[in-house]
């Protein structure tokens, strides 16, 4: 058979000056984001990702409170009699720099579990002044008489907004000039939020209101960073020569990108080898740089959700949603457009397949990387048990996977095999049918 040429959509990447195009805060060989993501005995799934700010004593604080979070989760399920009892923790973050000064973190906790009638969300907020060392209360924004005045814009919204959901005696009881609120706050709003079951009732979700700041006193001064918009050359096709006569083999990295995935792309493009990465959108932003150059170097990129819940508990919506917002981010910061949808677990059923028009990709070695601890181990549980057009499961988020890695990456090519993307393999096995 002839050697057939395949093309593949790559992109050109204006990187515009580094520093001041992107809202990027660190370089990304460092941990940008804080990640667990466990599974044990099937029946215990947890991820946990929240971000790395670098200013030791306000992530110091993050740590412990979710420390906290997880060690309560533990100390739950650890007490689990049988596989069918099970549970998930998931902690998935936003992260809002407003200056060199402010910085908004919240947290989402979200907790399911067969002992609960219900999953239950919380969301914890955190404004931190990094000039005072301190996280900011209400009352550091607000003197008295102005918090006396927010009662009123706070129920009038809620009012406005939310008044299917309202229960009013205990939004009255609550709404205070001296009650301690979650918030956020920017150049434009102080952002308010509720606890579902605080004053309103549990299903509707977590409750916020914008109180735009022109409307109120600050004791802070604020103005926001402005960061210029993010500009892209049109993607242009670059040339790989793959002999579909050959062998191919297809490795693919879940849960990334962390400050490890520079470290495989580099291995790989000194091989002239590529793989597919499966990020998880929550992890896209922070690791935007990483993303285009594997993206530049020919590597493909998939979508393994949002923020790693399991995908076959949720709604329809919920889970439109983990998918779409993960293909919005990575089109709005590298311009590429995922086809392809790795399950987060390997969970699948009929929910998930119907309501995606991505292609659903597992696997058929699993190393168990994110299990052992031996970089060695992890390179012969491949090397072993590896043929033809097989498809690997590994994680680009440990530093024993990169060592793995650099013995997996030559050893394959030694052996005869092209190291390919999940698209390029696909195609490698239509070409053989024809
Ligand atoms: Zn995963």
């Amino acid at each position: 058979m002839r050697k057939h040429v395949i093309l593949l959509s790559s992109l050109l990447i204006l990187l515009c000056g580094l520093s001041g195009c992107f809202h990027t805060p660190q370089k990304e060989t460092k941990d940008n984001i804080n990640s667990i993501i466990e599974e044990q005995n099937s029946n215990i799934l947890i991820s946990i990702n929240y971000p790395v700010t670098h200013i030791q004593a306000f992530d110091r604080i993050l740590d412990q409170d979710v420390e906290h979070i997880y060690n309560q989760f533990k100390e739950e399920y650890e007490s689990f009699q049988s596989l069918s009892e099970e549970s998930e923790l998931n902690i998935d973050y936003t992260y809002d720099i407003v200056n060199e000064r402010y910085y908004n973190i919240t947290l989402t906790v979200f907790l399911s579990s067969s002992k609960l009638a219900h999953p239950i969300t919380e969301f914890k907020t955190y404004v931190y002044d990094k000039k005072d060392k301190k996280l900011l209360t209400i009352s550091d924004l607000l003197k008295e008489e102005e918090r006396e005045k927010l009662v009123p814009k706070i129920e009038q919204q809620l009012l406005t907004t939310y008044q299917d959901c309202l229960l009013l005696e205990e939004m009255q009881g609550y709404i205070t000039p001296s009650t301690d609120y979650l918030f956020t706050i920017d150049d434009r709003n102080l952002t308010i939020y509720f606890n579902p079951g605080i004053i309103t009732s549990h299903d509707c979700g977590i409750i916020k209101v914008d109180i735009p700041v022109s409307e109120l006193s600050l004791e802070i001064p604020l103005t926001k960073d402005v960061f210029q918009p993010l500009t892209f050359e049109t993607p242009v096709q670059i040339e790989k020569v793959i002999d579909p006569t050959k062998p191919v083999v297809a490795l693919t990295f879940d849960d990334g990108p962390s400050k490890y995935t520079k470290e495989i792309i580099d291995i790989l493009k000194e091989y002239d080898a590529n793989a597919t990465f499966f990020v998880l959108g929550n992890k896209v932003e922070l690791y935007q740089e990483t993303i285009r150059q594997s993206i530049a170097n020919g590597n493909e990129i998939g979508n393994h959700s949002y923020n790693h819940k399991q995908l076959t508990k949720l709604s329809v919506s919920e889970l439109k949603e983990q998918i779409d917002k993960t293909q919005d981010i990575l089109k709005q910061y590298t311009g590429y457009t995922p086809r392809l949808l790795r399950p987060t677990y390997g969970a699948i059923n009929q929910k998930v397949r119907s309501n995606t028009d991505l292609s659903i990709v597992l696997w058929n070695i699993d190393p168990k990387d994110w299990k052992i601890k031996d970089s060695e181990t992890i390179a012969n549980n491949v090397l072993t048990k590896v043929s033809d057009r097989d498809i690997i499961l590994m994680h680009d988020t440990k530093k024993r996977t990169v060592e793995a890695v650099k013995i997996i990456v030559p050893a394959l090519i030694e052996q005869g095999y092209q190291l390919v993307t999940i698209s390029e393999l696909e195609e490698v096995k239509l070409l053989n049918q024809q």
